[in-house]
């Protein structure tokens, strides 16, 4: 964390993104940091005493949100994601414009089958919108991947997956996101966001799964502001604060774990009177005296407009409604899969999740893997192993096409 005297510098140690709490363009760079894995730090410029005149000299006498100032001096004012990326260095253009195969999403899925696929010399392009490593980018340790008996950081892990897909290979973008994919007879047609288009004979879908929303009145407001759905990223802003954690499955036992690094208060609320979290982990909250677990209880609504103001939740014990106040809201309540790209084409199972045969999906070409995939058991060692099953799979996929 940046000290206060190094808030309103020019050179600061750490990328500075000068805010308010209402800004959505604010909103949109910071989440950019956060899915990258990029440590900045926020000032509001309406809390902070001499933030608006700061901005304000730098901008000409306008007081224009974001600003944001890098550790060499660079100011970036209002910038696209894609001048974020290009700051970043993120490598954002393809090489050539036609592979054998692009996977969509650089997960621990769509990395692993890349590496396998790059190994046997095919030319694999992964397209990747957030940050490379999916969800393990944002787990806080990684306890059960085999291999790592002390655990390992998922931002490491992430890491160490991208630089060992790129040492085989692989070639890598960052920062886009796959709008669209299109048939041309037997190839396929992968259109970007940012209006880019690439041709392959095979295509993995490895996009896997996000946080399922609560849908409650104030959420959307409030999402990116005192409502989040990743502890490592947004966990810090709360020091000393109280927090709810919604959800009584692992991770919301996990993160509400890790949010005692910071919080002062770390309540849970479950929906019913036993959590699903495992035995060791309702163990472990159990001996933080710093949480409490509100059992059987709902989340009914947030209120506040730019900043969370309470909570109202339903006692099922007592059948009546309380008011709680909160600094912030962490959700963990399931996953949703990415299936945009395919859900009016493919078949799906009842939940969403992609079907497949021999980790192809009903439509030719198209193959799936890890979380988004109908079956697949949602765990970075089980992606990864998907994986690596899909890239046998395609590679006699692409044998049976003369490729
Ligand atoms: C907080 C947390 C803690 C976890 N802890 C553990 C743990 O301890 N142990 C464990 O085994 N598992 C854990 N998991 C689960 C594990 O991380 C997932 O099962 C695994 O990451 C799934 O891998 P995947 O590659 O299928 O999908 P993901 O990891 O979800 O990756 C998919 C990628 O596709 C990208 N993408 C989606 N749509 C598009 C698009 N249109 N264009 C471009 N890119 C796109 C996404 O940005 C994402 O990066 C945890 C998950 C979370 C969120």
């Amino acid at each position: 964390m940046t000290e206060k005297s190094d808030i309103f510098n020019l050179k600061p140690s750490t990328i500075t993104v000068y805010s308010t709490v209402w800004c959505p363009d604010c909103k949109r760079a910071k989440k950019f940091f956060g899915e990258h894995r990029v440590q900045y730090v926020s000032v509001d410029i309406e809390e902070e005493t001499g933030g608006v005149s700061f901005v304000e000299n730098i901008n000409n006498g306008m007081r224009i949100i974001p600003t944001i100032i890098f550790p060499d001096g660079d100011v970036l004012v209002e910038p696209s994601n894609a001048q974020l990326a290009e700051k970043l260095g993120l490598q954002t253009n393809a090489k050539l414009e036609f592979y054998d195969v692009i996977i969509i999403g650089g997960g621990p899925a769509g990395l692993t089958a890349a590496l396998y696929l790059a190994r046997e010399g095919l030319e694999t392009l992964v397209i990747e919108k957030a940050g490379l490593g999916g969800q393990t980018g944002i787990t806080q340790t990684l306890d059960n991947f085999p291999g790592f008996d002390e655990g390992i950081p998922g931002a490491e892990f992430a890491d160490r997956l991208s630089r060992q897909a790129r040492k085989f290979g692989v070639e890598i973008l960052q920062a886009q996101k796959v709008s669209e994919i299109e048939q041309d007879g037997q190839y396929h047609i992968i259109h970007t966001s940012s209006g880019k288009h690439y041709h392959s004979k095979a295509v993995l879908l490895a996009s896997g799964a996000r946080y399922r929303r609560m849908d409650i009145p104030g959420e959307d407001e409030l999402i990116g502001i005192n409502v989040h759905f990743c502890a490592t990223c947004d966990g810090a802003f709360y020091k000393g604060k109280k927090v709810l954690v919604v959800g009584g499955g692992n991770s919301g036992f996990e993160e509400g774990l890790f949010l005692t690094k910071f919080a002062s208060q770390v309540d849970i609320i479950v929906n019913s009177q036993e959590p699903k979290a495992s035995k060791i982990l309702q163990e472990k909250v159990a001996e933080k005296e710093t949480m409490h677990v509100l059992l059987n209880h709902n989340i009914k609504e947030l209120r506040g407009r730019n900043k969370l103001e309470s909570v109202i939740v339903e006692d099922k014990n007592l059948n009546e409604e309380k008011l709680l106040d909160y600094d912030g809201v962490f959700v963990f309540i399931g996953l949703t899969p990415n299936n945009d790209l395919i859900k009016e084409k493919a078949k799906l199972d009842q939940w969403g999740f992609v079907k497949t045969e021999h980790m192809m999906t009903s439509i030719p070409g198209i193959f799936a893997a890890g979380d988004v995939r109908s079956g697949a058991t949602k765990q970075a060692a089980a992606a990864a192993g998907e994986g690596a099953s899909v890239a046998l799979e395609i590679r006699e996929y692409l044998k049976s096409i003369g490729g």
